[in-house]
């Protein structure tokens, strides 16, 4: 019987959301400490692809997700001039078949609230807001986590969610090497009504070209296009969401690009364009303690090349449920949940700051040549979409 484990968790992402819904399903008692007031997610878009999407069917929220969700076509990655398609991975309903779930794009936010009403209606006072976690002490019989306002939480295990800054990371790893990529993400949403009709097919489009690439997809059951910008920049800058930046200068980074590209840039709102630092921590070879573990960013921050940096949270959050329900005993759960989670992450990490260079050839040939070598639909087909964080046996 697992009702007796208390599991006390840092951070309430779409990590952290996701990992107290998978234990509390399982009849753990949970309690979340997230440090913002108010519960949350920025206005932009995540993909999601079948190995997250059955963790979120797991949980009952296949209805929910279908109100909103996109089911896009494919993923496209195109030369950033003229277009021309340079790779394309089916999604859609062969996604489907051969993974078990769909492919879809998510709203940030939408999926964050679907995700903490899943968590409240499973336990109405599990999440507790404005509760900075600080630090954590353990012994052999459990962990306390301590907030800032001096408040101390007693648990069998902490969970550390809390994200690429995360205090619980700190401590258990110490300092770990960060340096900037040399890019920042731009991100913006705009309202499909102030675009050309059929501007895009439901598809996933790579804008592929010299020292930057573009993303866009369609949100909010294709109300909204998501739009994401990647460009080499100098000077490295604040590693923030909310950070926002003139529109002449995303205008600019994208000059000479793809008239789709210009129609989706000339219609997004002046004041909404967001501009991130994104930087590299390579992933790590531990991160538990006999009583504390990490999960999602927090364990191993992903760039989000390849759009895998939240399902990989989701994916962590089923198996570190199913351990602990298996366990004989904490160490050895958290112990067995990183064993079969730090050679995967570490794939996605690495093959994810990988992908940048793909993206960003020069030559038109070349790349032509390198996305036919590297035949991205077979590998990830392979290798990601299939995983099934629900069945796979667990070494
Ligand atoms: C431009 C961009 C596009 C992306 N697109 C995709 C995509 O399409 N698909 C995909 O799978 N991934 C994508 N990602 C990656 C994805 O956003 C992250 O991997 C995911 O959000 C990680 O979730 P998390 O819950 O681990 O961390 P976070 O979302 O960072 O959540 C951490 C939470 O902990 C809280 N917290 C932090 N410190 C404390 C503290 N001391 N005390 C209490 N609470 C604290 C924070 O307030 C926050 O609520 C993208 C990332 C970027 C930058």
């Amino acid at each position: 019987m697992n009702s007796q484990l208390s599991a006390v968790v840092a951070g309430a992402g779409i990590g952290g959301l996701t990992a107290a819904a998978c234990l509390l399903q399982k009849g753990f008692k949970v309690r979340v400490y997230e440090q913002a007031e108010v519960l949350g997610e920025v206005g932009a878009g995540i993909q999601t692809s079948a190995n997250a999407v059955k963790v979120l069917y797991a949980l009952g929220l296949r209805d929910e997700l279908e109100k909103f969700a996109v089911r896009p076509q494919a993923f496209e990655f195109r030369r950033f001039d003229s277009g021309e398609v340079m790779h394309r991975i089916a999604l859609g309903e062969q996604h489907e078949s051969a993974h078990g779930a769909p492919y879809y794009h998510l709203h940030r936010a939408d999926l964050h609230a679907l995700l903490a009403r899943t968590v409240r209606e499973l336990d109405p006072d599990c999440i507790h807001l404005n509760a900075k976690v600080e630090s954590f002490e353990e012994s052999a019989d459990g962990v306390t986590l301590k907030l800032a306002d001096g408040a101390r939480i007693q648990g069998d295990v902490l969970i550390g969610a809390d994200g690429i800054k995360s205090v619980i990371r700190s401590q258990i790893l110490g300092q770990t090497p960060v340096s900037y990529t040399g890019d920042i993400a731009w991100r913006a949403v705009v309202a499909v009504e102030r675009l050309p009709k059929n501007i895009m097919q439901r598809i996933s489009t790579v804008w592929c070209g010299p020292k930057k690439h573009a993303v866009m997809y369609y949100l909010r059951s294709g109300s909204l296009m998501n739009f994401v910008g990647l460009v080499e920049h100098g000077q490295p800058e604040n590693e923030s969401w909310t950070q926002k930046r003139p529109w002449q200068e995303l205008k600019a980074d994208f000059e000479g690009w793809h008239p789709t590209i210009q129609t989706v840039i000339d219609a997004i709102d002046k004041d909404s364009c967001y501009r991130y630092a994104l930087n590299n921590r390579p992933p790590v070879s531990n991160w538990s303690t006999p009583r504390a573990t990490l999960l999602g960013d927090s364990a191993h921050p992903t760039l989000p090349y390849m759009a895998s940096g939240a399902v990989m949270a989701i994916e962590d959050s089923a198996v570190l449920a199913r351990c602990l329900q298996e366990r004989t005993s904490v160490p050895e759960a958290l112990q067995r949940y990183q064993r079969n989670r730090i050679e995967r992450t570490a794939r996605i990490v690495n093959e994810s700051t990988d992908s940048r260079g793909l993206y960003r050839i020069e030559d038109e040939d070349e790349m032509r040549k390198a996305f036919e070598q590297r035949n991205l639909a077979k590998s990830r087909a392979q290798w990601l979409y299939s995983y099934d964080a629900l069945h796979v046996p667990l070494i």
